[in-house]
């Protein structure tokens, strides 16, 4: 059992946490010395002691915890992971039951009801990415909840949190039949191959699945598409698919070299007859540009931030230069898939970035499409900064 612990809220927070805001962040703790041990149940009460909400407590980045629950009456036990994971198995039943796409997430954290614990669903097998020491004590739990809600093949965890005062992304596998790896899932009938064992990415990030649906479905045929960050090339297979003349996948990993060409491989496209480049993008800009070469459609998915040799970048600030070197390159009447997962800015500022880079580079622009998360990466309102994806297609006039 989980030892009960509990909190007191300073008043000017309170009112957030009643209108159903789940980080509990430190500042809003006054007693904050009382949580000595993670995994702890939080009793959040007023200054007058009267009850607000139950959480857990676990150190993430984000803060101290999460809530769990508004009823006062409700207890967090295996009864409580499995309702949640019913509810969000209910909401992704069209995954379970779709054959063309058997890679999808299954548990989005607070968006699901729980901060700090996401699954994901790769063919029947299962990852959990746990957030903190305090959800990590939860894992019997856990994993006696998803194997009575789902059919589990196997499951694999990341611990994404500081062990032994380190931060590690250990990656174990848990129970069930480990799979060979590459396992190959599968996404709007294309494939991909993901490895489960291989730290914390598995190649390939689910998120962005109806982004490239759109690529192959309507904006690839004939096309010369350069796809910048393009890590295991994801973008590009679909590009490919789509009828694309040739792509162009530019990465400053070597390990994006082989992983490109093996998606190509598993979707039966040879990758001699694309592009895949190992080198830094702001290096590529340059060649392009000295070059003269120009593309119909330039893809753009930088991390939030990178350090490389020379400098590091970061969206919230360099994002508009970036944009103005991908116009240089971009063909008249082409297009720009601009993306970001970058959580400390939201869609208005990012497109204001966009209105920036093109007024100053005196070109003119319109909107296509725009996303954000997928329905499986479900997210609450009350919590804007989990929808973090943000991709707009701009037309380069
Ligand atoms: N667009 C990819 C995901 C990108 S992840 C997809 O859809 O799957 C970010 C990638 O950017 C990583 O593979 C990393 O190696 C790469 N990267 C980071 N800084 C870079 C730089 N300066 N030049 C080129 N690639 C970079």
């Amino acid at each position: 059992m989980n030892s009960e612990i509990q909190v007191k809220i300073k008043d000017k927070f309170v009112h957030k946490f009643e209108k159903g805001y789940p980080l509990i962040a430190k500042e809003s703790i006054l007693n904050s010395d009382a949580l000595q041990k993670e995994g702890s149940i939080i009793k959040l009460v007023d200054e007058r002691n009267r009850f607000i909400a139950k959480g857990y407590f676990g150190k993430q980045n984000k803060g101290y915890g999460w809530i769990l629950t508004r009823n006062e009456k409700e207890t967090v036990n295996g009864a409580f992971f499995k309702k949640k994971f019913r509810t969000a198995y209910d909401e992704r039943k069209f995954f379970f039951e779709n054959p063309d796409t058997t890679a999808f997430r299954f548990f989005n954290g607070e968006g699901d009801g729980i901060g700090g614990l996401i699954i994901d669903h790769y063919d029947g097998h299962y990852v959990i990415n746990w957030y903190s020491k305090g959800i990590y004590t939860f894992k019997e739990y856990v994993l006696q909840a998803l194997e009575e809600t789902v059919e589990v093949k196997s499951i694999y965890e990341k611990k994404r949190f500081d062990t032994k005062g380190q931060y590690v992304e250990d990656d174990d596998f848990v129970l069930g039949e480990q799979p060979e790896f590459p396992l190959l899932v599968k996404e709007n009938g294309v494939q991909f191959a993901v490895y489960l064992n291989d730290g914390a990415m598995v190649g390939v990030f689910l998120d962005q699945r109806d982004v490239r649906r759109m690529i192959r479905d309507k904006y690839s045929k004939g096309k010369h598409v350069l796809n910048m960050f393009s890590y295991t090339g994801a973008f590009s297979v679909f590009a490919a698919l789509g009828g694309a003349t040739k792509t162009t996948s530019v990465d400053l990993a070597n390990r994006s070299l082989s992983k490109t060409e093996e998606q190509f491989k598993v979707n039966s496209i040879n990758p001699e007859e694309h592009h895949i480049v190992v080198m830094d993008v702001f290096n590529y800009f340059k060649y392009a540009i000295k070059k003269n070469l120009k593309f119909d459609m330039v893809i753009l998915d930088p991390p939030s931030f990178a350090k490389s040799k020379k400098f590091t970048f970061s969206a919230a600030k360099d994002y508009k230069n970036l944009l103005k070197e991908t116009i240089q390159i971009t063909e008249n009447n082409g297009i720009i898939v601009a993306s970001t997962n970058c959580s400390t800015f939201d869609m208005k500022k990012f497109k204001q970035f966009i209105n920036d880079a093109f007024k100053e580079s005196n070109e003119g622009y319109k909107i296509l499409e725009q996303f954000s998360l997928p329905v499986d990466f479900k997210t609450i309102p009350e919590f804007k900064e989990g929808n973090y994806l943000k991709v707009v297609f701009i037309k380069k006039l």
